[in-house]
């Protein structure tokens, strides 16, 4: 008998209200091992309702009070951590190490930050002649959290932590792809006490649920992480009914490597940034562009590299490389890979299906793939990817290595290696991205702005600028005369 998740409406387990049920496969595998409510609309309004009977309440509770609950999740998290890993790696594919060492720990400290951050938001006073002005942040009320497949808990806690610790209650709609996590989440604020109706996590698919979340009046505000297609849709929505919307989408990242970078851990943090969780992670460094006094040295040692990785199962300890996350997905990635053929691309390394023994016979395995030989117009180097794919492109100045980097539609992140203190901050404000990283890659604080130019999104998460998109400002004049 396969596992049977449910949403969490008002406190309590629900199952979808017409009976529906959508298959979870496991992607080492590529076994159907779980059901998954396919939620309705119905389940939508329910869930909207509990949110906004609980608002009030959670609205009224001193800061701190709020933070000591989300401490709890946090605690109660952190008890089970091998558990949710372990969930993790075998709903997404992702190397138990992996889920361990990254997912898990950084669910629990976005609980956490948010739940300090909470203690610690404060508004503006303006004081003027005659006059004084404060601003209050008001919550929202009830606000929609729509998260993708790719880090499915640690994305999903990373838009409701903030949207609780503002005070609003939530409605989170995880990824169908991969809702494990999130209904053990869901399980253990049961298990906890967490206040009925506060967090509601409704399970289905994205044109069922997520649609009618999005469009439910009384939702107002919707933080979304996925592509840019959805995304595109979903603002749309949003702006017939002028609703706030933060988006988080696609990305085909830039790295740009000088012959003067920094040598210690330039190869290991490039590889990671290529192919870290199959290279499924909207900051993967997708597009190498390296200068071409050292280009071939580089492409050789790190081809050398991307072959010598360990793809196979994720529960293996010496695994690197898991499956991707779906059967679709890996139609999708190496029909790219079949089009960086056809462009004239030269595939160096990868390419194919490395085949799996055992329970791993039939997974969703593809193998570190390097690419060269394709200029920046091409669809190989426009389009994301989201697979173990990376393209290499040569540069002779720093002129044409930035004209490279934002030759692409995207603009999440970037990531520089040089030793030129000056060239690092002349590029680091003129490549069209989000986030820059100078000799490093995803050194993430959660204080600072995370977000997108260009088709990557509109809006930033982390920090204040969550607490801020989480809440009103209205501003209140008071003359002293
Ligand atoms: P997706 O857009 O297909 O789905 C994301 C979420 O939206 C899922 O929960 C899905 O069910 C839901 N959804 C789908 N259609 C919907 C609709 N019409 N209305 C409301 N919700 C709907 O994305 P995905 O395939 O799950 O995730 C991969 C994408 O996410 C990649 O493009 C990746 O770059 C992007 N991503 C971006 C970031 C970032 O921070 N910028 C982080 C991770 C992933």
């Amino acid at each position: 008998m396969s596992l049977r998740l449910s949403h969490l409406i008002g406190g309590d387990a629900r199952s979808a209200s017409d009976g529906g049920w959508l298959e979870v496969f496991e992607p080492a595998t590529g076994a159907v091992y779980a059901q998954c409510p396919a939620g309705t609309a119905g389940d939508v309004d329910a869930a909207v309702a509990a949110a906004r009977g609980a608002f009030p309440a959670w609205s009224a509770l001193p800061a701190a009070e709020r933070a000591a609950w989300m401490n709890r999740l946090a605690d109660a998290l952190e008890t089970r951590l091998e558990d949710f890993a372990a969930a993790e790696s075998r709903d997404a594919g992702k190397p138990l190490a992996l889920a361990r060492s990254l997912d898990i720990p950084r669910a629990a400290s976005n609980l956490r930050f948010f739940a300090a951050a909470a203690t610690q938001f404060a508004s503006e006073s303006h004081a003027g002649p005659g006059v004084v002005n404060y601003t209050l942040r008001q919550p929202l009320g009830v606000v929609a959290c729509i998260s993708p497949w790719n880090l499915p808990l640690y994305l999903f806690t990373w838009k409701i932590a903030p949207a609780l610790a503002a005070g609003n209650c939530v409605v989170g709609k995880p990824s169908e792809v991969t809702p494990v996590t999130a209904w053990m989440l869901g399980e253990l604020a049961r298990e906890i006490g967490f206040p009925a109706g506060v967090l509601n996590i409704v399970q289905g698919r994205g044109a069922d649920v997520g649609q009618a979340l999005v469009d439910h009046p009384d939702v107002k505000a919707v933080s979304f992480t996925g592509s840019t297609a959805v995304g595109t849709r979903i603002a749309e929505s949003c702006a017939r009914s002028l609703r706030k919307v933060s988006l988080e989408l696609g990305g085909k990242n830039p790295t740009l490597v000088f012959a003067d970078a920094p040598r210690e851990k330039l190869l290991d943090t490039v590889q990671r940034s290529a192919f870290l969780n199959s290279g499924q992670i909207c900051l993967c460094g997708s597009r190498l562009l390296v200068e071409r006094s050292i280009y071939d040295t580089f492409r050789d040692e790190l081809v050398a590299r991307a072959r010598a990785m360990v793809v196979g199962d994720p529960v293996d300890a010496a695994t690197q490389v898991g499956p991707v996350v779906s059967k679709a997905h890996f139609d999708k990635v190496m029909a790219c890979i079949a089009l960086a053929r056809e462009e004239g691309g030269r595939v160096l390394c990868g390419g194919e299906a490395p085949a799996q023994e055992g329970r791993c016979a039939d997974g969703w395995f593809i193998a570190p793939t390097v690419i060269e030989g394709l200029g920046p117009a091409c669809r190989t180097n426009t389009e994301e990817i989201f697979g173990p794919v990376v393209t290499l492109q040569a540069f002779d100045t720093e002129d044409e290595a930035l004209a490279l980097a934002n030759a692409a539609p995207y603009g999440l992140s970037a990531s520089l290696w040089t030793s030129d203190l000056r060239r690092a901050h002349r590029l680091a404000a003129a490549v069209e991205a989000g986030v820059v990283w100078v000799n490093t890659w995803m050194n993430r604080d959660l204080r600072t702005p995370f977000g997108g130019v260009k088709q990557s999104g509109i809006g930033r998460e982390g920090g204040w600028e969550a607490m801020r998109f989480f809440t009103e400002a209205k501003n209140v004049t008071i003359d002293l005369g």
